[in-house]
């Protein structure tokens, strides 16, 4: 796979003396290819196409989302109560609301991903399984991924099956976003800043992203929370600054999950979010992304709300939601426990955590429901529908896994890239796809969890 690699690794190795004293201490890091099936997995043909004409209208959704404060207020105003990592980040965002924008640049980066349900007459439907509108990733790697199905299926001599993989540049279309929006910030000096993990796995998937910046002469640095901690402060006017350096775009690759927030890290963060760079996402789209408003999308009359006057819009978005129910207290919460503990293998419950490996199943849907369902407890969670793709065949080739051929199940996902300037939107693109395969014996985790790895759709 070229020297297209995804995962780096850095520690200590330490040799012990017999007494436990160190005697060799060396700093390493480990690259390895990124995990990729052997062959594209087929995807028919109209849910894919439907997928990509959807974007825009989802761009819009989740920018629309982001200035409704009365929405975000009523939608997460239990789940606040209950989850504290969705209630810190609203905080910050009531704090900068009180306080006023001081950015009227909004840029947008998100992703949403589908699976495709089968039907009985063995059709199949589009189903979000979310839009992530922080840290959405592989836009970088996806762009690499079609030259290595196109080289594997020549070799295996399926030369015409190697031309219809199709052409896909996520990183061009996430770049341009960020340079639209670095350009309208105006200062040519002004860099845009990665927030970052210290441990950065994918950090290869970042980069050809960034290198899509560099040819735009934008320069970019990468930093830690902590560094904007230690060093960040704002000018008078508010302008960020980090290191010495004018931050025009603060990239959000890290902070969607409560452990990576310290106390000085919630700090950093809301200077950010004060702060007049353009923040992707800002405070109020990153709110719009939770599972809690997804559900709340879900509820009769509310798209309309959003899209008055364009009923084509509202039923090419509502097409594509899976069930969704809320576990709020009340009637309805109730209706939804009784329905997930009657069949829980027809559900997925879900809190408010990104990142894969949060989510429960089967059996483990009921041992929790049964713990919290007389509490308020079961409000930091929404039920949804358990999408039930068709299975296909295929190797997953990881390093350290023996190959074998899998029962897999694939997630598309859909790129989006939007930049608004006070109320005009100056940009609403669909940036490009990316298609995920898991063996069938997870349900839950993606590539970063270590369970999907990269694919390609084969349109049938
Ligand atoms: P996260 O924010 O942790 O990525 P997701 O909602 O994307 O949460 O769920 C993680 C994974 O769980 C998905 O990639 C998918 O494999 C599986 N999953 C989530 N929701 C459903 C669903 N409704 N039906 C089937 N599988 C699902
Ligand atoms: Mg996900």
């Amino acid at each position: 796979m070229t020297k297209h690699t995804s995962r780096l690794c850095k520690g200590y190795l330490t040799k012990k003396e017999s007494d436990g004293a160190p005697l060799l201490c060396v700093w390493f890091q480990v690259v390895t290819y990124a995990p990729f099936t052997l062959f594209p997995s087929p995807v028919p043909k109209d849910t894919f196409h439907q997928a990509l004409a959807v974007q825009t209208h989802y761009n819009r959704l989740v920018d629309k989302i982001s200035q409704d404060s009365s929405f975000l207020e009523e939608a997460l105003s239990t789940t606040i109560k209950v989850d504290d990592f969705t209630g810190r980040l609203f905080n910050i965002y009531r704090h900068v609301l009180q306080e006023g924008k001081t950015q009227s640049i909004v840029l947008g980066l998100n992703r949403s991903d589908y699976m495709l349900d089968q039907n009985g007459d063995g059709s199949a439907s589009l189903k979000q399984i979310e839009i992530n509108t922080i840290a959405a990733s592989f836009g970088g790697l996806a762009s690499h991924t079609p030259n290595v199905h196109r080289h594997i299926l020549k070799v295996a001599g399926r030369l015409e099956d190697s031309k219809r993989i199709l052409d896909n540049n996520p990183s061009a279309g996430l770049a341009k976003g960020l340079a639209k929006a670095w350009e309208l910030y105006g200062s040519e000096r002004a860099v845009v800043l990665y927030l970052v993990e210290e441990l950065q796995r994918n950090i290869f998937d970042h980069r050809y992203v960034e290198n899509e910046l560099w040819k735009r002469n934008i320069p970019v640095i990468r930093r830690q929370f902590e560094d904007v901690a230690k060093t960040g402060f704002l000018d008078q006017d508010k302008r960020l600054f980090v290191d010495g350096r004018e931050v025009a775009i603060v990239y959000f690759r890290n902070g969607y999950m409560p452990q990576n927030y310290t106390e000085q890290n919630w700090e950093a963060r809301l200077m950010m979010e004060r702060s007049m760079a353009v923040k992707c996402p800002d405070i109020s789209t990153h709110l719009a992304g939770t599972k809690k408003v997804q559900q709340e999308l879900a509820r009769p009359g509310v798209l309309e709300r959003f899209f008055p006057g364009e009923p084509d819009v509202v039923d090419q978005i509502r097409a594509t939601f899976a069930g969704l129910y809320t576990l709020d207290m009340g009637p309805e919460g109730d209706k939804t426990v009784a329905m997930a503990l009657a069949k829980p293998d027809q559900f997925v419950l879900k809190p408010q955590r990104e990142g894969g490996g949060n989510n429960l199943y089967g059996a483990e849907i009921c041992q929790v429901l049964e713990g919290v369902k007389q509490s308020t407890e079961r409000m930091a969670y929404i039920l949804m529908d358990k999408v039930q793709p068709r299975p296909v065949h295929n190797y997953l080739l990881r390093l350290g896994t023996p190959l074998k051929l899998s029962t897999c199940l694939s997630e598309l996902g859909v790129f989006g890239a939007y930049v608004r300037h006070g109320q005009d939107m100056v940009l609403n693109e669909c940036a490009g796809h990316l298609l995920r395969t898991k063996s069938d014996e997870h349900s839950d985790g993606g590539v970063a969890a270590g369970v999907a790895v990269l694919d390609n759709p084969l349109l049938v």
